[in-house]
C-alpha cells in the first residue's frame, strides 16, 4: 500500500516543490498526468502544449532517475480530468494520504478541494514556497491599505530579502526604482541582438510534436520550429545566455518595439520560470551577481521578478473568484477574428500577432500597448480578451495572465492594479517603434479612411467612458483635452469608430 500519493503539476516541475520536501522513497507514491480537458479548455498554442508535456516528460525521468517510484500517465491514455484519473489510480493503489503543492490556478484549486469528498481519502495541500510572497502575507498587506501600489509591495520585498538594499537599508544606487531611464527608443544604428538560447528538440520531445500535432492539429500557432528548453539545465543555460547576451541593455530598451525583432533584450524567461523549470530566486540571484552592468537593467528586471511577478500573484489569489467576473468599463464588444488570424492592414498588430503565431511569444510591451491597447480602446469584451491570453502564450497561466489582461491592460477591475487605464493613440506606437512606416494608415491622420485607427478609437475610448473615469486625476489631460473639442470633432472620431468596428 501506498502512503502518500503525491500528485505534481504540469507547473510544478521542480526537485524543490513543497510536495517533495518530506518525501519517503519506499513508502510514497509521485503521479503525474496529462488530461485533456487541460489541453483542450482554451485554445492553446501548439507550442505552449509541447513545452509542458516535453518538460513533465523530462522531470519524470529525473525523477526515476532520483529513485523515485512515479507513475506518469501520457495523455491519449488518460482520463479526461485530474479527478476521473485520480479515482482510477487510488483504486489501483490505495494510498492513505493525498498531497499536492498549491495549484497555480483556481480552476485547479476548485477541483483539488473536492478530491478528499469524492475519493474519501485526506488530502494536504501545501504552500507553493517558490514565491517570495504567501498568498496570505499580500493579503494581510492588501488588507492594511487603500491602495495596493506595486511600488509599495516592491519596496517591502527588496527590504524583506535585503535585494539592492545598502548597509544603511537605502536602495543601491539611491533610487528603490530606474523606470524613468527604461523607456528608450532602439537607437537607428544598433547592433545585432542575439537571439534566446536555441535548445534542439531531443526524442523526448520529438515524440510530444508527433502526438500532439496529430491530435491537436487545429491548435493555434506553429508546432515547428520548438526551440525552448524543457528541462532545467538548458533553462539554466538559457538564464545564462540572457545574461552574457542582453542583459546589459535590458533596462534601457526596456518599453521599445521593433519590427522583426521578436526578443529585443527581453530575457524569455517567464516560460521556465512558471513551470517551474526555473526558480525566481536562483534566476535573482544570477543576475545580482553582475555588478558591473547598469542599474537600470538590474534593478529593472528584479523589479519585473520581485516586483510584478508576486505583485499579480498576489492580486490574483485576493481577489479571486469575483476578479475574473468584473467589467467595470462594461466592454462588450466580440475579439476580432483578426486576433487569431493576423489578417489585418494596422501593421502593428499584424506584426505582434504573426509573431505570437510563430513563437507563442510575444515581450511585454507588444502585449500591453498593442494587442492590449487596441482591445481596451475597442471596448473588446474582458472575458474574450483574457481567453485569447491565456491561449497563445507559451507562458500563459490564469495567475499571471489575468491580473495583467483583465486588470493592467483592460481596466476591468476598476482600478485595483493599474491607477489608470493604459490607453494610447498611434503616436505612442510611432514614438516607441518603428511599425508605422510600413502601415496602410497613415500615423499622422486623425481621422477618415487612411487615419490610424488607433487615433479616433483612442479619443472614443475617452468620450464612451468620460463618466466613468472623469474624476481619475491620472486622466486629467485626455479630459481637458475633450472638453475643449469641438463638437463637429467629437462626431467625426464617433462616426469613424463606429465604421471601422462594423468593418473588423
Ligand atoms: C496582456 C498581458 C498578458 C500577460 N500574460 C502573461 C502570462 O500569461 N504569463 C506571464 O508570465 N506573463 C504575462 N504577462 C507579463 C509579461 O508580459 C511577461 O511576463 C513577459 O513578457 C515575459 O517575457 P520575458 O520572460 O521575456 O520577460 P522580461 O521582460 O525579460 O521580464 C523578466 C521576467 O519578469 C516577469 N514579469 C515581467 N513583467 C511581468 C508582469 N507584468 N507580470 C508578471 N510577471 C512579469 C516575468 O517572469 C519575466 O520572465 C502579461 C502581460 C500583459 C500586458
Ligand atoms: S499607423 Fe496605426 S495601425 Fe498602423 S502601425 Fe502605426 S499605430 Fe499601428
Amino acid at each position: 500500500m501506498v502512503r502518500d500519493l503525491i500528485i505534481i503539476l504540469g507547473d510544478q516541475l521542480s526537485l524543490e516543490i513543497s510536495s517533495l520536501e518530506k518525501i519517503r522513497k519506499n513508502e510514497d507514491k509521485i503521479l503525474m498526468m496529462e488530461v485533456s480537458n487541460e489541453i483542450e479548455y482554451a485554445n492553446h498554442h501548439k507550442k505552449k502544449l509541447v513545452l509542458i508535456f516535453s518538460a513533465m516528460r523530462h522531470f519524470a525521468d529525473e525523477l526515476k532517475k532520483n529513485k523515485f517510484d512515479i507513475t506518469y500517465v501520457e495523455f491519449d491514455k488518460s482520463k479526461e480530468n485530474f479527478t476521473k484519473e485520480l479515482e482510477q489510480q487510488c483504486k489501483k493503489f490505495n494510498p492513505k494520504s493525498i498531497k499536492i503543492t498549491h495549484p497555480s490556478e483556481y480552476r485547479v484549486l476548485d477541483e483539488v478541494k473536492k478530491w478528499e469528498k469524492i475519493l474519501g481519502i485526506p488530502v494536504t495541500i501545501l504552500e507553493d514556497s517558490r514565491f517570495f510572497c504567501k498568498i496570505d502575507e499580500f493579503s494581510d498587506w492588501a488588507n492594511s491599505r487603500k491602495e495596493l501600489k506595486m511600488e509599495l509591495f516592491y519596496q517591502k520585498m527588496r527590504k524583506k530579502y535585503n535585494i539592492l538594499i545598502d548597509n544603511d537599508g537605502k536602495p543601491i544606487g539611491g533610487k528603490w526604482n530606474y523606470d524613468i531611464k527604461n523607456r528608450k527608443r532602439l537607437p537607428k544604428n544598433y547592433s545585432k541582438i542575439p537571439n534566446p538560447l536555441v535548445c534542439k528538440p531531443d526524442k523526448i520531445t520529438k515524440r510530444v510534436i508527433s502526438q500532439l500535432g496529430k491530435k491537436y492539429a487545429k491548435h493555434f500557432g506553429d508546432l515547428e520550429p520548438f526551440w525552448f528548453a524543457t528541462t532545467k539545465e538548458d533553462a539554466i543555460k538559457s538564464l545564462e545566455d540572457f545574461i552574457k547576451n542582453r542583459l546589459e541593455f535590458f533596462g534601457p530598451y526596456e518599453d521599445a518595439m521593433k519590427e522583426n525583432e521578436k526578443f529585443l533584450y527581453h530575457s524569455v524567461l517567464s516560460i521556465y520560470l512558471n513551470v517551474g523549470l526555473l526558480n525566481p530566486r536562483d534566476v535573482i540571484q544570477k543576475v545580482l551577481q553582475n555588478k558591473d552592468l547598469p542599474i537600470e537593467s538590474i534593478e529593472g528586471f528584479v523589479r519585473q521578478i520581485l516586483g510584478w511577478r508576486e505583485y499579480v500573484r498576489g492580486i490574483y489569489w485576493h481577489y479571486m473568484p469575483k476578479y475574473s467576473q468584473t467589467n467595470f468599463l462594461n466592454a462588450k464588444n466580440k475579439l476580432p477574428d483578426f486576433y487569431w488570424t493576423g489578417k489585418t492592414k494596422m501593421n502593428c498588430m499584424k506584426s505582434c500577432i504573426d509573431q505570437t503565431k510563430q513563437e507563442a511569444y510575444a515581450h511585454h510591451i507588444q502585449r500591453l500597448m498593442i494587442t492590449g491597447n487596441f482591445a481596451l480602446i475597442a471596448g473588446i469584451n474582458p472575458k474574450q480578451v483574457c481567453n485569447w491570453y491565456l491561449s497563445v502564450y507559451a507562458d500563459a497561466f490564469e495567475w499571471v495572465e489575468l491580473p495583467n489582461t483583465h486588470g493592467m491592460v483592460l481596466y476591468a477591475d476598476g482600478g485595483i492594479l493599474g491607477s489608470k487605464p493604459y490607453a494610447a493613440s498611434g503616436n505612442y506606437i510611432n514614438k516607441m517603434s518603428d511599425y508605422c512606416k510600413n502601415c496602410e494608415y497613415d500615423v499622422k491622420i486623425k481621422n477618415g479612411k487612411n487615419a490610424c485607427p488607433f487615433n479616433y478609437l483612442y479619443w472614443n475610448f475617452f468620450l464612451k467612458n468620460q463618466e466613468r473615469l472623469k474624476k481619475n486625476p491620472r486622466l486629467w489631460t485626455a479630459f481637458s483635452n475633450i472638453k475643449n473639442m469641438s463638437e463637429e470633432r467629437k462626431n467625426q472620431i464617433e462616426n469613424d469608430s463606429k465604421e471601422f468596428m462594423k468593418t473588423i
